[in-house]
């Protein structure tokens, strides 16, 4: 399996939308790693692991077609992973397409947004609930219960093929009790696990800083999920928690996670 994480930024992406801080500051003056679009991803070239408003952008610099998208699964409703107008560019008159050519996996409220933006529209949309395993392919999708946006299923995505398991774990917080239990059963290759919140903590319950994240990691180590050569990715970081690449680094690399960044690509 092959995850290419197309964005790592939070939900104003780095430099920051209208923002002034210090991250985005050093982000314009050196560019590289700490430039972050948008979070979204793509697994196996075909899997595409959200919408957010960089999705054509990211797909281009990474030399990779949309057209060869055979699913879209969404996380949760969230602005920045869900730009349901892009949608419409996949179909008649845009392309020759009367049907959408991928399927669309989604909680039941981003599912009735949906349907809300295309009423007519000959959309394959199917409803995924949390806990609840579906096939797509030779994959085996399970979306799990994120503690994030109190208003729908947000998810994290376990995948597996025969091979291998990803967990996918944007917008995340700290999982409550049954996601904790639920993965009990599983060993995870690669966890992308967000760290929005960097050094700067907030109140927020739906969200990660780094001491929250190490926390995660070492409980998932703990339980035997993750195992001595799983690989722990971070994404989602926004310049608000006031973390630069390499300082992110110094904080996590000690304890065994790496610092996503846009661009990077994992074979597992
Ligand atoms: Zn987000
Ligand atoms: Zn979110």
């Amino acid at each position: 399996m092959i995850i290419n994480l197309l964005g790592t930024g939070g939900a104003d992406g780095v430099p920051g939308f209208y923002a002034d801080s210090r991250v985005s500051r050093y982000a314009m003056e050196h560019g590289g790693k700490d430039v972050r679009t948008r979070t979204a991803a793509i697994v196996d070239g075909h899997l595409k692991l959200d919408l957010g408003p960089e999705t054509l952008t990211q797909m281009t610099r990474e030399g990779l077609w949309i057209r060869d998208w055979s699913a879209l699964i969404f996380t949760h409703g969230h602005d920045d992973h869900f730009a349901p107008a892009e949608i419409q560019y996949a179909l008649f008159p845009f392309t020759s397409h009367e049907c959408l050519p991928f399927t669309i996996y989604a909680n039941p409220q981003v599912s009735a947004r949906i349907w809300g933006q295309y009423p007519d529209w000959p959309l394959d949309v199917v409803v995924t609930h949390s806990f609840q395993p579906f096939p797509h392919g030779e994959y085996v999708i399970t979306p799990i219960h994120a503690n994030h946006k109190e208003d729908e299923d947000s998810q994290n995505i376990l995948i597996q093929d025969e091979t291998s398991t990803l967990l996918y774990g944007t917008d995340t917080g700290i999982w409550p009790d049954e996601t904790w239990a639920f993965l009990e059963d599983y060993a995870v290759d690669v966890l992308v696990l967000e760290c929005s919140e960097g050094f700067r903590g907030t109140a927020y319950h739906g969200h990660l800083d780094v001491y929250d994240c190490i926390r995660v990691v070492e409980r998932l180590r703990r339980m035997g999920v993750l195992r001595e050569e799983s690989r722990v990715v971070t994404t989602h970081h926004a310049h608000t928690g006031d973390g630069l690449h390499h300082e992110l680094e110094a904080a996590l690399n000690p304890h065994g996670i790496e610092v996503g960044f846009d661009g990077m690509t994992l074979e597992f």
